[in-house]
C-alpha cells in the first residue's frame, strides 16, 4: 500500500470497492430523487386517446374551410361532452359538438375552435344552440394526440436516470406505481476518542462533544444514506476492531472518525488490517491527509480524520460518491464554477488546499470567492457559515486578488448545472 496517495487516485480506489446495492421496490414518493434500478415502461398509451386541449368546439376543418369575418359559417351545436364522458355519435354536415378540455376527441371531428372565437347565434352556445365560425381552422388543431408523449410499452424512464418530482406524475400516468431502485445504504457511523461526550452533556476539563457523528450522519443523510450513530468507541485498539467488525457484518458502510493518524492512539488503521484489508492511508489533500480506507467482510470502511473541517471535507470528497454510487447514481462532481479570489492568499503548504469559503456573484455577473479568516481544521461553525470549498491547486507561492479558482459548491446537487 503506498503512503501518499492523489484524491482522484482515492476517489477511483473507494469506487472500485463499492457496489449498487440489490434492489427493492419503492412507492413513487419514496423514489423520488432516486435513480431507477431498471427501464420503465408505460402500460397505454400516453396520452390515452386524442383529446381537446380546449373548451371549444368539435368539428372538419373542411366544414368551416370557406369561414371569414365577411362571411361566417354556422353550425348546430348536436351535444355537449365533458372530460370523462365519450360522443360516439356523428356530425353531419351543417353541425359541431360543444367540447371541454380534456374530453375524447368525436370519432367524426378532426379539430377544436376555442370557445372565445366562436359566435353564438342562438340560444346559450350548449346543445341546441346555433354557433358561427369567422375564421378556419386547421386538422388537427387543439387536439392532444394518442401516444404524444409514450406508445404503450415503450421506456419512459431508462435504468439509472434520477426520478424527479415531475418524474413520479409521469410515471403515475403510465401505470408505474412501485419503482425498482437500489437499496439506501445503512451507515454506521463510529466516533473514536476517549475525549468524548455525547452531546447532550457538558463536558468537563479535557474532554469535548462528540460534534461529528452528528454532521456525518446529516452528511451521510444529504446523500441518501440511513445513517445510525453508534456508541462513542475510546482509544482501545481491542475495543475498535470487535466494534468495526461487529458492524461491518451489520451495515452496508462504515464510517469512523479521528484515530486515523500516526499517534499513539491512533488506532483505526490497525483495526481495519486487523479485521479485514487496510487498502488506503493517506491522501494528498488540506485539511484531513490522514483518510484510511478499507474493507472488512465485504463492508467498506472509511475512517476520517478527528478534526471536524477534515472529516467533514474526506466525507464529501470520498465517502458521498461511494454513498451515490451504492443507490445507483453514476455522477459524482458536485457542481464546480470559476471565481476570482476577493484577497490575495499566501499558499505555504504545496498539498492542494480546499478553503472554506463564501462564493456571491458580482454586480458584473462574476462570481466572486473570500476564504473564511481562519481555516483551522478543527471549526465547524466556519463550514456552517460558507457554501462552497475554494480549491488551491497543488504548489506554494501567493494567489493574488482577482486571480481565478474553482470553487466546490456545497450542498448543491451534482445534476445542477451551473
Ligand atoms: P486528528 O488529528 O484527525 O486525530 O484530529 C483530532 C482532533 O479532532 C482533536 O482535536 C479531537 O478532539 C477532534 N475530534 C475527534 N473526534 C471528534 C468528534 N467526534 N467530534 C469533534 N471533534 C473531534
Ligand atoms: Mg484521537
Amino acid at each position: 500500500m503506498p503512503e501518499m496517495i492523489s484524491l482522484e487516485e482515492a476517489r477511483e480506489l473507494v469506487l472500485s470497492r463499492v457496489f449498487a446495492l440489490p434492489v427493492e421496490l419503492v412507492s413513487l414518493r419514496e423514489a423520488v430523487g432516486r435513480p431507477a434500478a431498471a427501464d420503465l415502461a408505460s402500460d397505454i398509451d400516453i396520452a390515452p386517446f386524442p383529446h381537446s386541449a380546449m373548451d371549444g368546439f368539435a368539428l372538419r376543418a373542411a366544414q368551416i374551410a370557406s369561414a371569414s369575418v365577411e362571411s361566417p359559417v354556422e353550425l348546430d351545436v348536436i351535444a355537449e361532452v365533458a372530460a370523462g364522458d365519450v360522443f360516439e355519435g356523428s356530425i353531419a354536415e351543417g353541425q359541431c359538438v360543444r367540447i371541454m378540455t380534456g374530453a375524447p376527441l368525436p370519432p367524426d371531428a378532426d379539430s377544436v375552435v376555442k370557445y372565445e372565437v366562436v359566435g353564438v347565434v342562438r340560444g346559450d352556445g350548449k346543445t341546441g344552440s346555433r354557433v358561427s365560425f369567422s375564421n378556419t381552422t386547421k386538422q388537427r388543431s387543439n387536439v392532444r394526440e394518442a401516444g404524444e408523449e409514450a406508445k404503450a410499452g415503450e421506456i419512459v424512464v431508462r435504468s439509472g436516470e434520477v426520478i424527479g418530482n415531475a418524474g413520479v406524475g409521469f410515471l403515475a400516468g403510465c401505470g408505474v406505481t412501485s419503482v425498482p431502485v437500489h437499496r439506501r445504504p445503512r451507515v454506521a457511523i463510529i466516533s473514536i476518542g476517549s475525549e468524548l461526550v455525547d452531546a447532550d452533556e457538558v463536558p468537563s476539563y479535557g474532554k469535548i462533544r462528540n460534534s461529528n457523528a452528528y454532521a456525518l450522519a446529516a452528511c451521510a443523510a444529504a446523500a441518501g444514506a440511513v445513517p445510525v450513530r453508534l456508541p462513542i468507541v475510546r482509544d482501545s485498539l481491542e475495543a475498535l476492531q470487535t466494534q468495526v467488525e461487529r458492524c461491518a457484518a451489520e451495515y452496508d458502510f462504515v464510517v469512523t472518525s479521528d484515530g486515523a493518524s500516526n499517534g499513539d492512539f491512533d488506532f483505526i488503521k490497525p483495526a481495519i488490517q486487523g479485521a479485514g484489508e487496510l487498502l488506503m492511508s493517506t491522501v494528498n489533500m488540506r485539511p484531513g491527509k490522514a483518510q484510511a480506507f478499507g474493507v472488512v467482510n465485504a463492508t467498506p470502511v472509511f475512517g476520517l480524520p478527528g478534526n471536524p473541517a477534515a472529516a467533514y471535507l474526506g466525507f464529501e470528497l470520498l465517502v458521498r460518491p461511494a454513498l451515490r454510487k451504492m443507490q445507483g447514481f453514476s455522477n459524482f462532481e458536485r457542481p464546480r464554477v470559476k471565481a476570482r479570489l476577493s484577497e490575495d492568499f499566501k499558499k505555504k503548504d504545496p498539498r492542494r488546499i480546499f478553503l472554506r469559503s463564501t462564493l456571491t456573484k458580482g454586480e458584473d455577473g462574476l462570481y466572486v470567492v473570500a476564504p473564511a479568516k481562519n481555516q483551522s481544521s478543527g471549526l465547524f461553525g466556519v463550514i456552517q457559515r460558507s457554501n462552497c470549498f475554494a480549491v488551491m491547486s497543488e504548489g506554494a507561492g501567493v494567489r493574488e486578488a482577482g486571480s481565478v479558482v474553482e470553487c466546490i459548491l456545497l450542498d448543491v446537487s451534482e445534476d445542477v448545472v451551473i
